[in-house]
C-alpha cells in the first residue's frame, strides 16, 4: 500500500528567508519551497499532499490556530492519510506537539518538525529534519506512538520533549526519558513506546481560555499575583525544586486554589513534583493540602497546555485532578 502523507506548514525558521530588516529572517517559504529542498523524496514510495496552513513565527501560534490545525489533521486522517507531518517554528514545538498528542486520538503517526538554522545558513537543518519526519510518518512502526517530534534524527515523544538550547541543532531533549527512537541509515529504529493516554476533547472555549503561569523566584512573595490571577481561568505555579514556594505566597495560592484550578509543577526542567517529603510552609505537602493540583512529571509548559484544554472543555476540579494524575505519571502507592 502506498503511504499517504499530509504535510501542513505553519512557518517557523524552517520556512524563513531574509526580509527587509537588515537581512533578518521572516517566514516566507511555502510547502512547495520546503519540498524542493529534498529531492530524495522522489525515491520514497509515498503520495504527499501539502497544505500551506499558516506562515507564522511560532510564538504567534495560539490555541485558536491549534484547534483549527487539529480539526484539519482529523479531516485528513478521515480522508485516508496514513501519516501527518507538521512543520513549524521550534520555539513552541514542545507545546503544540503536546496539544496535538492529547487532543487527537487514533494510531496515525503525527510528526512535528522544524529547523534551528534557516535555509540561508550553512548546514541548514530543515531539509534533513523534514525528510526524517516524512520517513517516520510513513513508517508503520510509528503507529500508536501519539504525536512525536523529529529533530536531528531523534524521535521524541511529545509528552517529554523540551527545547533546551536557544541555538544548537541538538536543542531538543527529553529530560525525563530519552528519545524514543532514532533514524539510522534512513530507517526508524524504535527504542521504547510511550504509554498511550486517552484523547481529551477540544472544547469550544479553547481560543478564549486564559491560563496564567508563575515561576517561583528567590525573594518574590508574589504580591503582584492576585490582581493578575483574577483575569485567568486557572494557574500553573512552577515551584522551586520538588514544588515549593516562599511561605509568604501560601495564603494567596490557597485562596486562588479555592476559586480556580491551580496546578503545581517544578521549575527545574526535569523530575516530578513531590508529595510527602517536605512539610514546611510553602512545601509541596503544604501546597497540595491546600488544594493545588500535582503536575507530576509534566513540566510547567505542558501542564499549562493540559490545564488549558481541560478548562476549555469545562472539566470539573475532580476531572482535572484525575487527568493530571494520569498525564503526570503519578504513581499511587
Ligand atoms: N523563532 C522561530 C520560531 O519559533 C524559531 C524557529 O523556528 O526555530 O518560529
Amino acid at each position: 500500500m502506498k503511504h499517504r502523507i499530509s504535510m501542513l506548514t505553519l512557518g517557523g525558521t524552517i520556512a524563513m528567508t531574509p526580509g527587509a530588516a537588515q537581512g533578518a529572517v521572516v517566514p516566507k517559504l511555502d510547502a512547495a519551497d520546503l519540498l524542493r529542498a529534498i529531492p530524495e523524496l522522489d525515491r520514497l514510495d509515498i503520495e504527499l499532499t501539502a497544505f500551506d496552513f499558516r506562515r507564522l513565527p511560532s510564538p504567534d501560534i495560539g490555541f485558536a490556530v491549534l484547534a483549527e490545525l487539529a480539526d484539519l489533521i482529523e479531516r485528513e486522517i478521515q480522508a485516508g492519510a496514513t501519516g501527518i507531518v507538521v512543520t513549524q517554528g521550534t520555539d513552541t514545538i514542545e507545546e503544540t506537539s503536546y496539544f496535538l498528542d492529547r487532543t487527537i486520538g487514533g494510531d496515525t503517526p503525527i510528526v512535528v518538525t522544524g529547523a534551528m538554522r534557516h535555509p540561508s545558513q550553512a548546514s541548514a537543518d530543515g531539509p534533513a529534519n523534514l525528510l526524517a519526519a516524512i520517513r517516520v510518518a510513513a513508517d508503520p512502526k510509528a503507529r500508536g506512538l501519539g504525536c512525536v517530534v523529529v529533530m536531528s534524527d531523534e524521535i521524541h515523544a511529545a509528552r517529554y520533549v523540551r527545547k533546551s538550547h536557544s541555538t544548537s541543532t541538538a536543542a531538543f531533549t527529553s529530560p525525563n526519558a530519552a528519545p524514543i527512537g532514532l533514524i539510522v541509515e534512513q530507517e526508524l529504529v524504535l527504542l521504547s513506546r510511550p504509554r498511550p493516554c486517552p484523547p481529551l476533547s477540544r472544547g469550544p472555549k479553547l481560543p478564549d481560555t486564559s491560563i496564567g503561569m508563575m515561576h517561583a523566584a528567590l525573594g518574590d512573595n508574589g504580591e503582584w499575583l492576585k490582581p493578575f490571577a483574577e483575569h485567568t481561568d486557572g494557574l500553573v505555579i512552577a515551584g522551586f525544586g520538588g514544588g515549593h514556594v516562599p511561605s509568604r505566597l501560601v495564603p494567596t495560592l490557597a485562596e486562588l486554589a479555592r476559586a480556580k484550578p491551580v496546578v503545581l509543577a517544578s521549575r527545574t526542567g526535569s523530575g516530578a513534583v513531590l508529595r510527602r517529603t517536605y512539610g514546611y510552609p510553602g512545601s509541596e505537602q503544604d501546597l497540595l493540602s491546600r488544594g493545588l493540583i500535582n503536575a507530576g512529571f509534566l513540566d510547567p509548559f505542558k501542564a499549562r497546555v493540559l490545564l488549558h484544554v481541560l478548562v476549555a472543555a469545562g472539566a470539573s476540579h475532580a476531572e482535572i485532578t484525575r487527568a493530571f494524575h494520569e498525564s503526570g505519571e503519578i504513581q499511587v502507592s
